[in-house]
C-alpha cells in the first residue's frame, strides 16, 4: 500500500469528499499499541467525557477517526494529541474498549518518530527488537574508555580505596558525555524544528493567542503543578508518582549539574569540595533525595502499569524509559553501597552499568519519554501562545475547570 494524499479533498461543488489513507500507518499505528482502535463506532462518548478538551473541534473523537481512515499527516502534526494528559477518563468510558487514551499515547510516539532526527534512532529506541543496539553503542564506547586509559594498566584501577574516578576520570567523563549532550541537544532542536514548522501550518496563531512570555510561564506553571491532572478521575492517583518522578529527576540533574561545577571551580584552585561527599554534606543530601523521589515515582509507575485494567496499557516506548531511569538510580544507589562495604569488583561493575545507563539517557533524549517531555512542553507552550490553548481557569458546576479556549 503505497502512501497518498492523506487530506479529506472536496472533489465538486456537491461537496463530496475523498478520503485516502495510508494503511501501512494504520497497520503501525495497531502494532504499536492502539489494537483496540478498529473497535471504535464513533459514538463520541470519549469526547463528551474529556475533562480537558475544547468545545470546538474537540478530541479524542477525531482523532480516532484520522487513525481509522489512516490520516498519517493529520495525526503526526497534531496538537491535540500533545494536549492529552493521558487520564485515560475516555478509555474507561468507552462503550467499545477502543482505548483512545492509549491510542493517542501511540499517536504522539509515531508523531516524535517521525520529527526525529536521525529518524532510525527515535525507530530504535522504540522498537524492542532493536533497542538494544543503542545499549551497545555506551557499552563498548565507556568500557574502551576505562580499559584503554594511559598510564596505568586496563584494571589497575581494582585494588586499595574504592574511588569511582580512578576508574573513570573527570576529564574521560567528559570526553564521554559532553558529546552525547551536545548530540542530544543539537538532534533535539532538529526534531522541534520540524515539528514547530507542522504545528504552524495547521494551527496558525490567532487573535486569542498569549504572548511567548506568557505562554512558556503558563506552561512552566501548568507543569510544576500537575494541575491538569487534577481534572483526571480513572488515572488521578497517577498525578503523585510522576510529580515524584518529575521531581526526582530535575533533582538528580541539578545535583549533577552542581558536582560539576563544584569540581571545575576546585580545578580552578577554588576552595570547592570535591566528591566523594559524606553523607550529610547537601550535594549528598539532595542526590539521596531525588534519587528516592525516582525510585519511589518510578516504582508506582511501574506497578500501575503492570496491573492491566482501564488505566491504560504501555507502550515499549513508556516502558523503556521507566525502566532505564528505575534501573539507572538503584545503580546509583548501588554503586555507593558497594563502595561503603568496600566491595570493589560489585561497586565499579554497577558504577560501569550505571554510566551506560546514564548515557542512554542524555545521548538519546529525542528519541525516548524525555523527547516526548520536551515535545509536549513545546506544544503546551505552542498552543497557549497560538490561541488553541490559552487556558483559563473558571468555575464549572462547582469545579474549577481550566477549559481550553475554542480557536477564533
Ligand atoms: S473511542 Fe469509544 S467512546 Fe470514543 S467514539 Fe470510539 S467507541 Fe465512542
Ligand atoms: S486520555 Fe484523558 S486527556 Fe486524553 S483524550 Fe482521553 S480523557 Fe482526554
Amino acid at each position: 500500500m503505497t502512501e497518498t494524499m492523506t487530506q479529506p479533498v472536496t472533489e465538486s461543488a456537491n461537496e463530496r469528499v475523498a478520503i485516502n489513507g495510508d494503511l501501512e500507518f494504520v497497520e503501525e499505528l495497531l502494532g504499536a499499541g492502539a489494537a483496540e482502535l478498529k473497535y471504535c463506532y464513533q459514538c463520541s462518548t470519549c469526547t463528551v467525557v474529556c475533562p480537558i478538551t475544547p468545545d470546538e473541534s474537540p478530541f479524542p473523537r477525531k482523532e480516532m477517526i484520522y487513525a481509522q481512515f489512516g490520516l498519517k499527516d493529520k495525526l503526526v502534526s497534531s496538537l491535540d494529541a500533545w494536549l492529552c494528559v493521558h487520564c485515560n477518563d475516555c478509555s474507561t468510558h468507552c462503550p467499545r474498549a477502543a482505548k483512545p487514551g492509549d491510542v493517542m499515547n501511540v499517536i504522539r510516539s509515531m508523531s516524535i518518530v517521525h520529527f526525529a532526527r536521525p529518524a532510525f534512532l527515535a525507530k530504535a529506541a522504540q522498537s524492542p527488537a532493536r533497542i538494544w543496539m543503542l545499549f551497545l553503542i555506551p557499552m563498548i564506547f565507556i568500557a574502551a574508555v576505562i580499559l584503554g586509559l594511559p598510564g596505568r594498566s586496563a584494571l589497575g584501577f581494582l585494588p586499595g580505596t574504592i574511588v569511582f574516578s580512578k576508574m573513570m576520570p573527570v576529564a574521560a567523563i567528559d570526553v564521554v558525555f559532553l558529546p552525547a549532550i551536545a548530540f542530544a541537544v543539537v538532534t533535539a532542536l532538529l526534531s522541534i524544528r520540524g515539528f514547530l514548522r507542522s504545528l504552524a501550518a495547521e494551527y496558525p496563531r490567532t487573535e486569542s493567542g498569549e504572548s511567548l512570555p506568557t505562554a512558556i510561564l503558563g506552561t512552566l506553571a501548568d507543569v510544576f503543578s500537575h494541575r491538569k491532572f487534577s481534572e483526571c478521575t480513572t488515572n488521578k492517583s497517577r498525578a503523585r508518582a510522576h510529580a515524584m518522578v518529575m521531581y526526582g529527576f530535575i533533582g538528580l540533574v541539578v545535583t549533577t549539574t552542581v558536582v560539576a561545577i563544584l569540581y571545575y571551580m576546585n580545578q580552578f584552585g577554588m576552595d570547592a569540595p570535591v566528591s566523594p561527599y559524606d553523607f550529610f554534606h547537601p550535594v549528598k543530601v539532595l542526590g539521596n533525595v531525588s534519587g528516592t523521589l525516582a525510585f519511589l515515582g518510578c516504582s508506582a509507575m511501574l506497578a500501575r502499569r503492570m496491573s492491566s485494567g482501564k488505566s491504560g496499557k504501555a507502550t515499549a516506548f513508556d516502558w523503556t524509559f521507566l525502566w532505564v531511569l528505575f534501573t539507572t538510580v538503584i545503580t546509583g544507589f548501588g554503586s555507593q553501597v558497594f563502595r561503603v562495604f568496600d566491595l570493589a569488583i560489585p561497586a565499579y561493575g554497577i558504577y560501569y552499568v550505571h554510566l551506560v545507563l546514564v548515557f542512554f539517557l542524555l545521548a538519546y533524549m529525542p528519541y525516548t519519554k524525555m523527547g516526548h517531555m520536551l515535545f509536549r512542553a513545546v506544544a503546551m507552550i505552542y498552543a497557549r501562545w497560538s490561541g488553541r490553548a490559552a487556558v483559563q481557569p473558571v468555575i464549572r458546576d462547582g469545579q474549577v475547570k481550566y477549559d481550553v479556549q475554542a480557536e477564533s
